[in-house]
């Protein structure tokens, strides 16, 4: 059963024709396995399609029992077929009964058929099915039949994905038209309604098949020769700015696209019959999947590089999807595999939420995304494969759920949900120039995070007594180039303008971990969490530090100042930031510049070794500010961007709880003021617990404020205290469920 390239075309066009044919989607699928089977030779085909996500079942076959197409169903990983769907590489067994993991399916009659090929089939590395064809005799099939069959069921993929096998039972649904549900994670409370925005818009490819190869090779030529100007001018337009490891991203992707034995693959599958963008995709297929299987990071990493260097390529051929954001839709709703926080700037606040197939609570785009109070879900899982441009999405970011494409109940239940998130929003409108004071008479300051221009109303909207801290790194972050000083201290001006005389607090550059800047990219660290970061870099790169605190002193104008290092983890760090301060101070003085009327210089704590440093530094210290998305990921040893690790540790947890008490403890008693600015201060529920452990200054995103002043004042602090030493006192390893109790109890 040798099969030419001729002959593969041949059959491939065949098997298009199918296409055009009459007849539902069995029909089809029927005529497909009568003719690989006459084409190869073999007694039998048979093509299992998946059910849902665990379940393949038999829809068509030629020469196993009739009878057992929709009965036969097997699970992932079950029986060779079910192995082929879950590793998603082919099987070619001599002997298929000896076979490690064979099942036997009596229904099937094909105890008869001794060899078995088993091949994927797979589109962008998501298994739709398995393609099978068996013998009597013991054989083992070449590599040319393994590679023909490969090329059969990247069609059938490609078919399956143009609707061309609807019919009966699940199987055979039609593509992207199920209302699925996505259980994830909540990243970002709220419900929205929307429309999807895919961050990688899916490739649509209508006509599979080339008749012409040598049309086709011409046309992928071209292609690959945009592809590496577009790489040569990357490259060069970055040579003076970009860092070592851009360069070398670059390089890799440099050395793919001019890969001969990627080019002779994708000629290859021309050759066989296929279109230019399915041989591009069956190659995309082959290395997502070998991504799922290698476990060394840096290889992986440049198979990522590959994965994504298809993408661009697919995009030349097809012309599809070029731009970011291109054809947005009303009320757009991010879908993407992940986000860094400087892509997701680029859109801007008109997204209505967002859905992750990764991503965490802790990183940086979520950070945003709270600030923006935009609802996110993560690790809503293949979510990018079902959804198309346009489909219309709900997300609940309260339960973690995306729903696409619902029906109608799902919608008139969140119609309700929305409206009761609007009543609740009044609510909180009517307190926002009433204080935070809880029953008893404690006040708590509220104040909030900020980083962009586009939070600045809030600081009136929101009722926040100023702003506890302004993360300048998003500024950085949303450019290409290092802002110029005098850019920069325009933009701090408009800050301290919009805060019309409430405090705001700066913190210096806090670069490094996941705010990666492309023209300013330290050098690949195994951890970049804890490596070479904030005020660790701003410690070494004097001149951006010194810059950017003559770019506050300067928007300042004489006016007071508020300024804060981040993630100080011990007091000669702090020093020595301080001693660089005074010495731009003095300069600016020198200068003739009006210097800030009071400066007040604070330290973020965000590190645990911070809260035992010597007593001098608490007194050198104006105030200090608790990081607490640093300090839990570092006290706990939990990655804040790992949800895995991340979600075991509980705010909450008794330890921290303690360890807080403990900080609160030391500032009060050597007169240092402390604040809370990581995002647990936002959750009502840690915002009071904190509150009950010392902290008398919160700050939070400004959507936050409502709800925890709510909270806030609805309760009386003693007794909170009361709850948690209870619940301390009696081994809880959190007190949220004790707290739960008593907020169910007492309204
Ligand atoms: C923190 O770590 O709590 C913090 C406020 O800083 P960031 O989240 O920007 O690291
Ligand atoms: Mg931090």
């Amino acid at each position: 059963m040798q099969l030419t390239g001729q002959d593969s075309r041949q059959l491939l066009k065949k098997l298009r024709n199918t296409l055009a044919e009459d007849g539902d989607g069995q029909e089809r699928l029927d005529h497909i396995t009568q003719l690989v089977s006459q084409s190869m030779g073999t007694e039998v085909c048979s093509i299992y399609l998946r059910r849902d996500r665990e379940t393949l079942e038999l829809c068509a076959t030629e020469g196993l029992k009739k009878e057992s197409v929709h009965q036969t169903r097997m699970r992932y990983g079950e029986g060779l077929v079910g192995r082929v769907a879950q590793e998603a590489t082919p099987i070619n067994a001599e002997n298929a009964t000896e076979e490690k993991g064979f099942r036997y399916m009596p229904e099937t009659g094909e105890e008869r058929y001794s060899s078995l090929l088993g091949v994927p089939i797979q589109r962008l590395g998501e298994v739709l099915g398995v393609l099978v064809v068996q013998n009597k005799e013991k054989r083992k099939y070449s590599e040319d039949e393994v590679y023909a069959l490969e090329i059969v069921a990247m069609l059938i993929a490609e078919m399956k994905e143009l609707g061309a096998f609807v019919g009966q039972g699940e199987a055979m649904t039609a593509p992207h038209q199920r209302a699925i549900m996505f259980t994830g994670g909540s990243a970002q409370e709220g419900a929205a309604q929307g429309n999807v925005l895919l961050h990688d818009p899916q490739i649509v490819i209508t006509n599979p098949v080339a008749d012409d190869p040598e049309a086709e090779k011409a046309r992928l030529n071209e292609a690959m020769d945009q592809l590496r100007i577009s790489i040569n001018d990357m490259l060069d337009a970055n040579k003076t700015n970009a860092s070592e490891e851009h360069q070398d991203v670059m390089e890799a992707y440099r050395m793919f696209a001019n890969s001969k034995g990627w080019m002779s693959r994708l000629e290859a599958s021309i050759d066989s019959g296929l279109a230019a963008e399915v041989a591009v995709e069956k190659e995309q297929s082959a290395t997502r999947a070998r991504m799922a299987r290698v476990p060394d990071p840096f290889l992986r990493e440049r198979l990522h590089d590959l994965d994504d260097l298809s993408n661009r390529l697919l995009r030349l051929l097809t012309g599809q999807g070029q731009a970011i954001g291109e054809n947005m839709p009303d009320n757009p709703v991010l879908v993407a595999r992940n986000i860094g926080p400087g892509e997701l700037l680029e859109y801007g606040k008109t997204l209505k939420g967002i859905v992750l197939e990764e991503g965490s609570v802790g990183s940086h785009a979520a950070i945003i995304a709270r600030a923006w109070a935009i609802p996110m879900v993560i690790h809503a899982k293949k979510i990018t494969l079902e959804a198309l441009n346009g489909d219309t999405i709900l997300i609940d970011g309260d339960q973690g759920v995306a729903h696409l494409r619902p029906d109608s109940d799902v919608k008139s239940a969140f119609k309700e949900k929305i409206a009761m998130a609007r009543q609740a929003k009044a609510r909180y409108a009517e307190i926002r120039d009433k204080p935070a004071e809880t029953k008893d008479g404690v006040q708590i300051e509220m104040l909030m995070n900020a980083g962009l221009m586009a939070d600045l109303p809030s600081i009136d909207s929101s009722g926040a007594e100023g702003v506890g801290l302004f993360r300048t790194e998003l500024q950085f972050l949303v450019r290409n180039e290092m802002p110029k000083r005098d850019e920069l201290a325009g933009l701090y001006a408009r800050v301290i303008d919009a805060a019309h005389g409430k405090p705001v607090i700066f913190r210096t550059l806090d670069i490094g971990s996941d705010k990666v800047l492309p023209y300013f990219n330290p050098e690949d660290e195994p951890n970049p969490a804890m490596g070479w970061r904030a005020i660790r870099l701003g410690l070494e790169r004097k001149a951006v530090m010194q810059m950017q605190l003559q770019a506050l002193l300067r928007a300042a104008n004489g006016r007071p100042m508020k300024i804060m290092f981040p993630f100080v983890a011990q007091f000669d760090e702090f020093r020595q930031a301080k001693a660089m301060l005074d010495q731009v101070v003095k300069n600016e003085r020198k200068l003739g510049h009006k210097v800030p009327s009071e400066l007040k210089v604070g330290a973020m704590l965000e590190t645990p070794s911070l809260a035992f440093a010597p007593n001098q530094f608490f007194r050198m210290a104006d105030f200090i500010s608790i990081g607490g998305n640093d300090l839990k990921q570092f006290f706990f040893a939990a990655d804040r961007e790992n949800e895995r690790v991340r979600s075991r540790y509980d705010t909450l947890n008794v330890s921290f709880l303690t360890f807080l008490e403990m900080i609160c403890k030391r500032c009060f008693d050597l007169g240092t003021p402390v604040s809370f600015c990581g995002e647990d201060a936002g959750r009502p529920l840690e915002a009071l617990c904190f509150a009950a452990m010392g902290l008398r200054t919160l700050s939070m995103r400004p959507a936050s404020i409502g709800p925890v002043k709510h909270r806030l004042r609805s309760v009386d602090l003693e007794e909170v205290r009361k709850v948690i030493d209870a619940a301390r006192g009696s081994g809880d390893q959190s007190v949220r469920g004790a707290m739960r109790n008593w907020l169910s109890k007492n309204g």
